[in-house]
């Protein structure tokens, strides 16, 4: 529907049909970022919004906020190869909630993103993971884990084994991971208010973004980058007065 709708109006606009395969969105070329705003109506949040992420953290306001209180367990995970990340999902017994303002957030997936979207006094890391979380009121929460070029990190070697070499393919869920193998030992971090970072930049979402790096290797890096074939960061959002708190 929305596809032939938008298609409609780029013929009425004396557009060749071809051009509606812009609506797809992407990191580069015509559905590019920057774009995101203009392909659809239900984009219109990535350009107009004032909550938007990633973000540049530069400076945070001391709220003496505890350290991130995780139960995580060691769960099955699939892996989805979307074209746009790989995204690991659970099966339905799996239980990693975060305990958040006395509530509790149940984790849903996690996908990365190279380099990070998320960058520190302007500067990105190798990678960046979110780990999205949902509220039973459908709030979403996502914790960000920054990845810097060092050791190779086991959990990924794990997960990279089984990562889907062509888009919209899926691998089954037979690795198991240790979900805690895959935050810092110390759990301190920062917090502001943001959007998703892929259309359509719905805001409303917490992030948190931790504050200690874990490492991967080059060669995981670059395994990733391989299979991906472009960057898939979405560059930093202005801040619009948003305060970070940590
Ligand atoms: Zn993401």
């Amino acid at each position: 529907m929305k596809m032939r709708l938008a298609k409609s109006l780029l013929i009425a606009a004396g557009l060749t049909p071809v051009l509606a395969l812009a609506s797809h969105w992407s990191y580069e070329g015509h559905g590019s970022p920057e774009h995101w705003g203009e392909l659809s109506n239900e984009f219109k949040e990535c350009q107009a919004g004032k909550n938007q992420s990633p973000i540049d953290i530069t400076s945070a306001l001391d709220a003496h906020i505890a350290p991130l209180d995780v139960h995580y367990s060691q769960s099955p995970v699939a892996l989805l190869n979307n074209g746009h990340t790989v995204q690991a999902s659970f099966d339905q017994k799996a239980n990693n909630i975060v305990d958040f303002d006395n509530i509790k957030v149940d984790l849903q997936q996690f996908h990365f993103h190279a380099p990070s979207e998320n960058t520190i006094h302007g500067k990105h890391a190798a990678m960046e993971m979110h780990l999205v979380h949902k509220e039973n009121n459908g709030d979403v929460v996502v914790v960000a884990v920054m990845f810097d070029i060092g050791a190779e990190n086991p959990a990924l070697a794990e997960l990279w084994k089984q990562m889907p070499q062509q888009a919209d393919k899926s691998a089954p869920l037979t690795t198991k991971i240790d979900m805690n193998t895959l935050l810092p030992a110390d759990k301190t971090y920062w917090r502001f208010s943001g959007s998703l970072t892929t259309p359509p930049c719905s805001e409303g979402v917490t992030w948190l973004v931790m504050k200690h790096p874990l490492t991967m290797s080059e060669a995981q890096l670059q395994q990733f980058k391989t299979v991906m074939h472009h960057d898939n960061n979405r560059p930093v959002q202005p801040l619009h007065g948003r305060v970070v708190v940590e």
